[in-house]
C-alpha cells in the first residue's frame, strides 16, 4: 500500500502541534490512507520539540526531530524531505493554514499519475494590511525576477518520490522550495484552497524578515539583478553623452562659468547608481561566498526516535 508522508515545519508552535497532530490523523485515517507525520521543529524556543514527542509517544506514525537553533523554513522542509519513506509527500504548515481537507484531492491527483501538485491559494485568508501589502509585494517581485507566476503560490504541495530525491540531489544551500517545485519540472497538476485562520500562535514574518527572505531568494534563483547593473550603467553613459556635449557647447562659447550644480547632481547620481550596483553584485558574493563554505543547511540536535536525544 502507498504511504504518505507529510512534512510539517514548525517553529514556536506549541500549541498547534497536538492539534494539528490529531487533526491530520484524524482525516488519513478515515480516508484509508497509509501515511507518517514529520514534524520538524526549527530551532524552538518554546514546547514545540517536547509536543512533538509527546504526539510521537501517542501515535508511532508521527516522528520528529529539532534543530540546534533556527535556521528557517526552507532547511526545516528539506530536513523533513530527506526523513520521509512515503512514495508522495505533502509539505504544509503546522498551524492549519494550509487546509487538510484538501489532501485528499491531491492524493487522488497523485494515484492518477501527477508528480507534482501544487496548492494555489485563492485567498490570502485574513491578514494584517501590513502583513498583506509586504507579502503581495513579495510575491510580485519574486513572480517578476525568476520569470514564474508565484503570485498564488505556496508551500502547500504534494510531491512523488522521484521529485523528492531529485530535489535531495540539489546541491545548493540557498533552496527556494516554492520555486524549486516549477524549475524541477514533472506532470505538474494543481489544487486550489483558501488559506485558514491560523490555529494558534502567530504569523512568524515580519515585514523585514519578508523582504529579506525575498532578496535572498531573489539572488539565488535570478541573476535578473545583475542584469540591472549594467541597465543603470547604460543609462548613466546615455546621460554623460547628453551632458558632455552641453558642456562642450558651453565652454566653446565661453558661457561654462555656471555649472556647479550641475557637477553635484552628477556625483550623487554616479555615487548612487555605484553604491547600488556594489550592493547588488555584494548580495551575490555572499550567496556565492555561503554556497562555497559548503556548511550544511541545517544541523539536527534531537530526534525523537532517538532514546538518548535529552529531555527539556
Ligand atoms: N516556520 C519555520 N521556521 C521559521 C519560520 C516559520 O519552520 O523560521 C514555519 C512555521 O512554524 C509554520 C510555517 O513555517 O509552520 C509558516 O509560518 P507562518 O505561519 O508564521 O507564516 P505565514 O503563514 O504567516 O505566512
Ligand atoms: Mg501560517
Amino acid at each position: 500500500m502507498a504511504l504518505l508522508s507529510i512534512v510539517l515545519p514548525a517553529y514556536n508552535e506549541e500549541e498547534n502541534i497536538a492539534n494539528t497532530a490529531g487533526v491530520l490523523s484524524g482525516l488519513l485515517e478515515e480516508q484509508g490512507i497509509d501515511y507518517e507525520l514529520i514534524f520538524v521543529s526549527d530551532g524552538s524556543g518554546d514546547g514545540t520539540f517536547s509536543e512533538i514527542r509527546r504526539a510521537a509517544e501517542r501515535n508511532p506514525r508521527i516522528r520528529g526531530a529539532e534543530f540546534s537553533r533556527n535556521f528557517g523554513k526552507e532547511p526545516a522542509i528539506f530536513a523533513g524531505l530527506e526523513m520521509t519513506r512515503g512514495n508522495a509527500v505533502i509539505v504544509m504548515d503546522c498551524d492549519l493554514q494550509h487546509p487538510p481537507q484538501v489532501i485528499p484531492q491531491m492524493w487522488k491527483l497523485w494515484q492518477e499519475g501527477a508528480e507534482v501538485v501544487e496548492g494555489i491559494k485563492v485567498s490570502r485568508g485574513k491578514e494584517s494590511p501590513v502583513h498583506r501589502l509586504s507579502a503581495g509585494l513579495f510575491y510580485k517581485v519574486m513572480s517578476k525576477l525568476i520569470n514564474m507566476d508565484m503570485d498564488a503560490s505556496s508551500d502547500f504541495k504534494l510531491l512523488d518520490r522521484k521529485v523528492v530525491d531529485v530535489l535531495l540531489t540539489l546541491p545548493e544551500r540557498n533552496t527556494f522550495f516554492r520555486a524549486l517545485s516549477f524549475w524541477v519540472g514533472f506532470r505538474t497538476e494543481s489544487v486550489t484552497y483558501e488559506v485558514q485562520e491560523r490555529q494558534y500562535g502567530k504569523s512568524k514574518w515580519s515585514f523585514f524578515s519578508l523582504m529579506k527572505y525575498a532578496v535572498t531568494n531573489a539572488t539565488s534563483f535570478s541573476t535578473l539583478p545583475l542584469q540591472l547593473v549594467t541597465v543603470m550603467g547604460v543609462i548613466a553613459i546615455l546621460f554623460s553623452v547628453v551632458l558632455f556635449v552641453q558642456t562642450l557647447v558651453k565652454y566653446l562659447s565661453g558661457t561654462a562659468v555656471e555649472g556647479f550644480t550641475t557637477v553635484i547632481f552628477l556625483i550623487l547620481i554616479i555615487g548612487g547608481f555605484l553604491m547600488l550596483s556594489l550592493g547588488i553584485i555584494g548580495h551575490y558574493i555572499a550567496r556565492i561566498y555561503e554556497e562555497v563554505k559548503g556548511r550544511p543547511k541545517y544541523i539536527i540536535s534531537r530526534t525523537t526516535w532517538d532514546p538518548d536525544s535529552p529531555v527539556r
